[in-house]
């Protein structure tokens, strides 16, 4: 039975229609859950705005308080947790554990540094109206939507409404279809600590994480692929509604001639197979310095070589969540090695019925898909580069701009600041999404806005500026009694600050 024919209808009004969520490493139907309607989506947004009013009346420290109690509340059941992860789209148990402590982490920070980042701070106010006392401030948005992914059902959406509900907003979240259970399980422990509908899941399928673009929220947060972007872009333009869009990724390694390579091997497969290759940050090219490139190759052939993708206990490397993306990981493969490519570890064959093995592929063409479009998959392209100038080209060919990592000694940094991707990791891989003050997110069909950091917290908020006048001007600017000698009062001192064009002047 695949996700698709799962549906079932709604029997009488009063029962609703449900879904199956299905175990991807057997098929079998892991939890089934409501597929929650538009009235069903506007009535839990106009629940969360009346919870909305009274968590953005709370103090920094009482929110921080209570969301400190749910973080314990994860902590203490992490092992429960990342059972109800594996289940619903395979990630390994340890997989599972590292993922929610990573989330729980992102909570902790959040919370804590809402009021350091938020709270209202003076600024400057300039020559001009020195007479004034200006402050910024950044006020919660109401009610935020949050549209998640199945890949990392835990940390990713947690980067949208840890941060969110720290800013002082309530949520509404549509976990994956693939991956409601997780969603249900963070609400109803959530629900343990707050009695009020301040964060509250609606789960169904794509119609309804639609309703949810349409329901009348203060901005939605979506994670997932950038053709269902555009869609969510699309419906949130009909109201005005702000999105924050994390798409995917085709994130390429850079190995340096001076680069440890073993690190750089062992980064490399890790980031191309861990998850099964469903990593939106997750590697899927590496570009090495031809100085070194036989010597990496070897290194990760031979680290891969063991990996095994199956449901054994002590897997490293689960199943395929969605059985449809067999099919292009597949194609993939067949398209690279069709035009020249090679396949050194895997290939066709490696791709099962619910499992993918480790491939590694090598000669691919640049314009290939599997160097272009989003494999989601345990493979990944080594191509062999003259020097770090060709790498950074060819790393920035793509569409996409999420996360990228650069090997290399001496010029690590050089090369990262060269890179159009929103993260780089230098000499390690996707560390970046483990610290929370480092803000995360892309460019290009990658998507825009920030989750996690300070800018995870400014993207629930809007800055809310105040100019008080703290003594009456010497001219009045905004005022009919200006008189023609203030004018020229004016000209002469704007031609004084900023008529030499120099930096220090403007
Ligand atoms: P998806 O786009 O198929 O679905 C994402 C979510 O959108 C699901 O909850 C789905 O039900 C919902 N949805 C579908 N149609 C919709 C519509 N018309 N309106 C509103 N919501 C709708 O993506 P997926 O397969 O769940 O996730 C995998 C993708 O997510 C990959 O491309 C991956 O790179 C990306 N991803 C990105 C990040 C990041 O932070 N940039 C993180 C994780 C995953």
């Amino acid at each position: 039975m695949t996700l698709a024919e799962n549906r079932t209808q709604a029997t009488s009004p009063a029962e609703p229609a449900t879904f199956d969520s299905l175990d991807p490493a057997s098929g079998s139907v892991a939890s089934t859950h409501p597929v929650h309607t538009e009235d069903d989506v506007r009535a839990a947004v106009a629940r969360a705005r009346e919870a909305a009013t009274w968590w953005s009346a709370l103090s920094y420290d009482e929110r921080a308080e209570l969301l400190g109690a749910w973080k314990s509340v994860i902590a203490q059941r992490i092992d429960e947790l990342a059972e109800v992860m594996r289940r619903e789209m395979g990630k390994p148990h340890a997989d599972g554990v590292l993922e929610a402590a990573l989330a729980v982490d992102h909570l902790a920070w959040a919370a804590g540094h809402a009021e350091k980042v938020l709270r209202r701070r003076s600024v400057l106010p300039g020559l001009v109206m020195s007479n004034q006392a200006a402050t910024v401030g950044y006020r919660p948005l109401g009610v935020v939507g949050v549209i998640g992914p199945w890949n990392y059902p835990v940390f990713t959406p947690m980067g949208s409404i840890g941060y969110a509900l720290a800013a002082g907003n309530a949520v509404v979240f549509k976990p994956s279809e693939y991956s409601p259970g997780v969603g249900t399980w963070l609400a109803a422990t959530f629900a343990e600590v707050v009695d009020r509908p301040v964060f509250q899941v609606v789960t169904g399928w794509g119609e309804t994480g639609a309703a949810l673009c349409r329901a009348g929220v203060d901005k939605v947060a979506f994670t997932g692929s950038s053709a269902t972007g555009r869609r969510v872009m699309a419906a949130c333009a009909e109201t005005l509604t702000p999105v924050v869009i994390e798409a995917g990724g085709k994130d390429a390694v850079l190995v340096d001639a001076d680069a440890d390579l073993e690190a750089a091997a062992d980064a490399a497969i890790w980031g191309a197979c861990s998850n099964a290759g469903q990593t939106c940050t997750g590697v899927e090219r590496v570009y090495v310095h031809e100085r070194v490139y036989d010597d990496f190759l070897a290194g990760i052939i031979d680290k891969a070589k063991d990996l095994h993708a199956d449901a054994g206990p002590a897997s490293k490397i689960g199943p395929i969540t969605m059985p449809k993306q067999l099919d292009v990981i597949r194609s993939h493969i067949e398209d690279a090695i069709a035009r020249g490519g090679k396949a050194v570890l895997g290939g066709p064959d490696a791709v099962g019925e619910r499992f993918v093995q480790p491939t590694i592929l090598v000669d691919v063409p640049e314009d290939s898909a599997a160097v272009q479009e989003e494999t989601f998959g345990p493979t990944v392209t080594v191509t062999r580069v003259r020097d770090m100038d060709e790498a950074v080209a060819r790393a920035n060919a793509t569409r996409f701009g999420l996360g990228s990592t650069v090997f290399a000694k001496e010029h690590g940094m050089e090369i990262a600041e060269r890179i159009r991707s929103g993260m780089t990791a230098v000499n390690g891989v996707i560390t970046f999404a483990a610290i929370p003050s480092l803000p995360f997110g892309g460019v290009g069909d990658s998507g825009f806005g920030r989750i996690h950091g300070a800018d995870g917290l400014r993207e629930f908020s809007y800055a809310h500026a105040i100019a008080r006048q703290r003594f009456k001007p010497m001219m009045n600017l905004t005022s009919f009694t200006r008189t023609a000698k203030q004018d020229r009062q004016l000209t002469r001192l704007v031609r004084l600050l900023h008529g030499r064009g120099s930096k220090k002047n403007r």
